[in-house]
């Protein structure tokens, strides 16, 4: 190489390094002063009662309407009468389809158009074979003073009953909102139909008919998480679910003669299938960090210790090979891609008979911006064996659209968050299961799924799983956001 340019590398080499500790000092999030939004009332004893009762109402739902038990919802119906006189008193309530309750709350100014809170009332069953693994029993509704116990205590009967107490609790204090306010409370989410039987599915399409266009919507999704590793970050982490992937499962199946096993071929059916799930296995949907990845990512890189930071502040020059990195880390990976999982595969139904249909079952969560279409078109290119016949599995639906981080409930969410805790960071991302507010898409652009609980992350594994609770501390700063976010989201003002 010409010395002289090895020289000027060098220099500017060094010259970056030199300036990496400036860099670092101001690669870091403006601190913005928030001045503290006004007290809120919260009933925690009146929450911990109604959490603790409403988990022990089995509101498991079915797929099949014809199965529903019926009267368990009924009984929850009863429940909300009973435990919220004022809302049921001056807000109006329709059962849009049986199961499925919508209260419109009648604000001051017709003109501007309303927000809606949702929440679903069903839970998910216990796996069998694990009651028994449970500390407490799932459906008791335990409170040992440190956590609410149960089925439902975090996905989502903690964040309906949040909803409520905010709800009653302003109605006491005589609060009116300009805007209507509704609030959704589903009967179905858990079972994952798109179609009418879906409780979200006719409330949206209730509102579609008579006219109304939502401000926004919020409803399950993100939760604060503390976030703490020792010497390079210790914040809150409030993630503002802006979007949530799609779903398909694609039957994948390869034919043959069959017969009998004394007289097989050298690749049977089920061997044909086994080069195809190699080719599916082996061309994975590229991973790239989009731009709802890249503000979580700046979020967090702008957030951690300064020593991290002579580090990350070169963030936009490690881009390319994060995404690289993070593609192999399967829990990073699904938020930059569609992944692609082999789930299930079937052959002949005995040992001794040579299969005529070999199938593998192929789930794929679709990344916003792709749709099925584009997953079965990415099939057809990578897999080498024509012969192979895909079937479109029913249950798919495509990602949702992607909410903007710009719009008023976002500022306000953020804004809110920020002033109960300035140690948080408020940061967009994409939910990888499904929520009710896709439904929503048809009359409301801003989208967000947030439950405002402060609940680790072991914690939050426990959803759908074994002992399932919600920490009694997260509940006071849980409800005040619900109050606040209804005060401010209703109204006609700005972050
Ligand atoms: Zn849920």
């Amino acid at each position: 190489m010409d010395k002289k340019l090895k020289y000027a590398i060098g220099a500017v080499a060094g010259a970056a390094a030199a300036s990496l500790p400036v860099r670092a000092a101001f690669y870091r999030e403006k601190p913005v002063e928030e001045t503290p939004m006004p007290e809120e009332y919260v009933d925690v004893d009146r929450f911990r009662k109604n959490l603790s009762d409403a988990i022990k109402i089995r509101t498991i739902a079915t797929k099949d309407p014809a199965k529903m038990n019926w009267e368990v919802f009924d009984e929850f119906h009863a429940f909300l009468r009973e435990r919220y006189p004022l809302m049921h008193e001056k807000l109006t309530l329709t059962e849009v389809t049986r199961g499925s309750l919508m209260f419109r709350w009648q604000g001051k100014d017709p003109s501007l158009d309303p927000i809606a809170l949702l929440s679903h009332q069903d839970v998910v069953p216990i796996s069998e074979g694990t009651w028994d693994d449970w500390t407490n029993p799932p459906f008791d509704g335990v409170d040992d003073g440190e956590f609410i116990w149960g089925r439902g205590a975090l996905d989502m009967k903690d964040h309906l009953i949040g909803v409520c107490e905010a709800a009653e609790a302003l109605l006491a204090e005589g609060f009116e909102p300009e805007r209507d306010v509704y609030f959704c409370f589903g009967h179905n989410e858990e079972v994952m139909s798109a179609d009418k039987t879906n409780g979200a599915v006719c409330m949206c399409d209730y509102l579609a008919e008579r006219g109304v266009h939502l401000d926004a919507v919020l409803d399950e999704g993100g939760a604060i998480l503390p976030v703490n590793v020792k010497g390079v970050i210790n914040k809150d982490l409030a993630g503002i679910g802006i979007a949530e992937k799609g779903y398909v499962d694609v039957e994948v199946s390869v034919f043959a003669k069959g017969g009998h096993s004394s007289q097989s071929p050298n690749h049977t059916a089920l061997g044909k299938l086994a080069n195809v799930i190699r080719d599916i296995e082996n061309h994975q949907f590229k991973a790239k960090i989009t731009p709802m990845m890249n503000e979580l990512m700046v979020k967090i890189t702008k957030n951690v210790s300064y020593p991290v930071r002579l580090v990350t502040c070169n963030y936009k020059l490690m881009k390319p090979a994060l995404a690289k990195a993070m593609s192999y880390i399967p829990p990073a990976a699904s938020m930059m891609r569609t992944t692609t999982g082999v789930t299930m595969a079937s052959g002949s139904p005995q040992p001794n008979v040579l299969p005529q249909k070999a199938s593998a079952i192929v789930n794929f969560r679709i990344y916003p911006g792709q749709t099925v279409d584009d997953v079965i078109a990415h099939l057809k290119k990578v897999i080498r064996n024509k012969k192979v016949e895909l079937k479109i599995l029913p249950g798919w639906k495509n990602p949702s659209a992607i909410s903007p981080t710009d719009s008023r409930a976002y500022r306000w969410i953020e804004k809110i968050s920020m002033s109960m805790n300035p140690n948080t960071v408020v940061s967009p991302y994409l939910v990888m299961g499904g929520t009710d507010a896709c439904h929503y898409q048809d009359v409301c652009e801003n989208i967000y799924r947030y439950s405002p609980f402060r609940v680790s992350t072991a914690l939050l594994l426990t959803t759908h799983g074994t002992n399932e609770r919600l920490p009694v501390a997260a509940i006071e700063n849980g409800v005040a956001f619900f109050k606040r976010y209804i005060r401010c989201v209703s109204s006609s003002r700005d972050a």
